[in-house]
């Protein structure tokens, strides 16, 4: 399978979406230049299955790969794809983001080379042993009684809102990150989190912990440097969001962990 900048080889299915694209494995040898740019994604009725990263400003769907498929930018295809194929690229184009970033050894600078099909980088000079990165980000439905609080950033696009987020920090439980968010981009005082899923999200590489969150009261102030606009909606509002948007807000799609969590709330009352 190939990735190109970031955007995996895809064909139409029969279903009507996409899926993957395989190409033979000599051609996608050919297309590497070598170890440094394939992945050992593991083994698929037998057959190892790799893929291949490829950089550069030509589209080689115009040239090398030609009639096998076309690139296509994930995000806009995710829905579209079988869960399975979505898993496998975001692992690849995830990945690839890893490797573009560590080639040089972040203890001493060498120039690091590939290990173990991929899944890791040796620094010659100093031994050091460089693994790919996971950033975990928490992502909260902040509750007090009957209603829930989004937020708006002034970049989105127009009555957008979601749900408050924000990067775990080292030596933070996941109910730490939580509370410090909703404080510090909401002023809001979180005494009860509970878990509720998680999502990869392969942008570069992060893994949305969703969660909601019971507040101690409904002053919210919006922080006015990460979120514009803070507003509380009610489960009937919530369950308006989740069938299409209200006359003045409308949700993230169901793609988004958020919306996952507007919608499992707007379902409890
Ligand atoms: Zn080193």
């Amino acid at each position: 399978m190939a990735i190109w900048n970031g955007k995996p080889l895809v064909e139409d299915a029969k279903d009507g979406g996409v899926q993957i694209a395989y190409l033979a494995a000599d051609m996608a040898r050919t297309l590497s230049g070598g170890l440094e740019r394939l992945l050992f994604m593991g083994l698929w009725n037998e057959v190892a299955v790799f893929a291949v990263d490829i950089e550069g400003s030509a589209d080689p769907a115009d040239g090398p790969l030609e009639g096998l498929g076309r690139f296509e930018d994930l995000r806009m295809i995710a829905l579209t794809l079988p869960a399975g194929d979505a898993g496998i690229l975001a692992t690849a184009k995830s990945m690839f983001e890893w490797r573009r970033k560590h080639r040089h050894c972040a203890a001493c600078g060498d120039i690091s080379e590939v290990a173990e099909g991929g899944w890791k980088r040796v620094c010659p000079s100093c031994k050091a042993q460089h693994f790919p990165r996971t950033d975990p980000v928490v992502i909260m439905l902040a509750v007090h009684g009957e209603k829930c609080l989004l937020g708006r950033q002034a970049a989105w696009p127009k009555q957008m809102y979601s749900a408050l987020a924000g990067f775990l920090e080292p030596g933070e439980s996941i109910e730490e990150a939580c509370a410090r968010e909703l404080f510090e981009e909401a002023a809001l005082r979180a005494t009860k989190v509970r878990y509720h899923s998680t999502q990869p999200w392969p942008y570069p590489s992060s893994l949305m912990i969703g969660l909601i969150a019971e507040v101690e009261n409904d002053e919210a102030v919006p922080d006015n440097i990460e979120i514009d606009e803070v507003r509380w909606f009610t489960r009937e509002e919530t369950r308006a969001l989740v069938a299409g948007g209200l006359p003045d807000a409308k949700a993230p799609g169901m793609m988004a962990i958020a919306a996952q969590l507007i919608k499992a709330w707007s379902e409890e009352g």
